[in-house]
Formats: C-alpha cells, structure tokens, sequence
C-alpha cells in the first residue's frame, strides 16, 4: 500500500480544526466526548485523514475509559505501533500505517483473545455503516 504523504497546510484544509489537533499534533480527546465512544452500530472505522480501513465494530468493546476501544485492528495494515514516552509515561502510540495520523494508544489490559486495548480518539475516525441486507 502507498504512504499518503501531505504538508501540514493541506492537512489543515481537509480536517476540522479538533481533528487536526488529534491527527498531527497527538492530542487527545476529552474523554466521553467522542461520538463513536459509545457506538454500538456495525460497520467500519476508517482513517479520518486518508481513509485506511483501521478498525471493525466487531472488534469494539466498551472499555469505560470513555474513549472507543478495540481489542484489534482491521488487518495488518492498519497500524505502527511506536514507543512513547512522553509526559513521564512509558506508552505505546498507534499511528496509521498509511498516512501517519496520531489515533491513540495500545494497551496490554484489554479483552481475550488478543487482551490488547486500542485506545481510539474518535475524532481520527470516520465511521461506515453497515446496510442491513450485507453480511
Ligand atoms: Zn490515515
């Protein structure tokens, strides 16, 4: 798959202003204030900025962090996991594989089968709903 690579400007003029801040500059969302925190539809998340396929509904659980949670990705690329340590913590950041937006963070306390939890800014996803006739 080919890398989406974009100035910042451009990034600027195809995001909200709140979804750039998440995307390209790593922040995080208030917690509970996402829209997709408590979505339970079926369908598909994919990458606000260059639409990658990053997440299934099948795979959300509600984790009560307030943020969406996953206990995997979509496919194998989806995602780069990548140390973080800032802020005095020792994190693991999820990053798209194709374009580099900031998402969230990996956890080692999710659910079986994978017990990993992705730990999702809902304003770096974009969600698609499933239609009731397609498996
Ligand atoms: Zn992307």
């Amino acid at each position: 798959m080919k890398k989406v690579i974009r100035s910042n400007s451009d990034w600027k003029t195809k995001l909200s202003d709140s979804s750039y801040k998440i995307t390209r500059e790593k922040n995080t969302e208030t917690p509970f204030s996402g829209k997709y925190n408590l979505n339970k539809e079926c369908g598909i998340y994919k990458c606000i900025c260059c639409n990658n396929i990053l997440f299934d509904s099948q795979k959300k659980f509600d984790s009560g962090t307030g943020w969406p949670s996953f206990y995997d990705t979509s496919s194998n690329e989806s995602i780069i996991e990548t140390e973080d340590n800032s802020f005095g913590m020792k994190r693991i950041e999820v990053t798209c594989k194709l374009c580099d937006a900031h998402l969230g963070h990996v956890f080692d306390d999710g659910p079986y089968p994978t017990f990993k939890r992705y730990c999702i800014n809902s304003l770096s996803l974009k969600f698609f709903k499933k239609s009731n006739n397609v498996k």
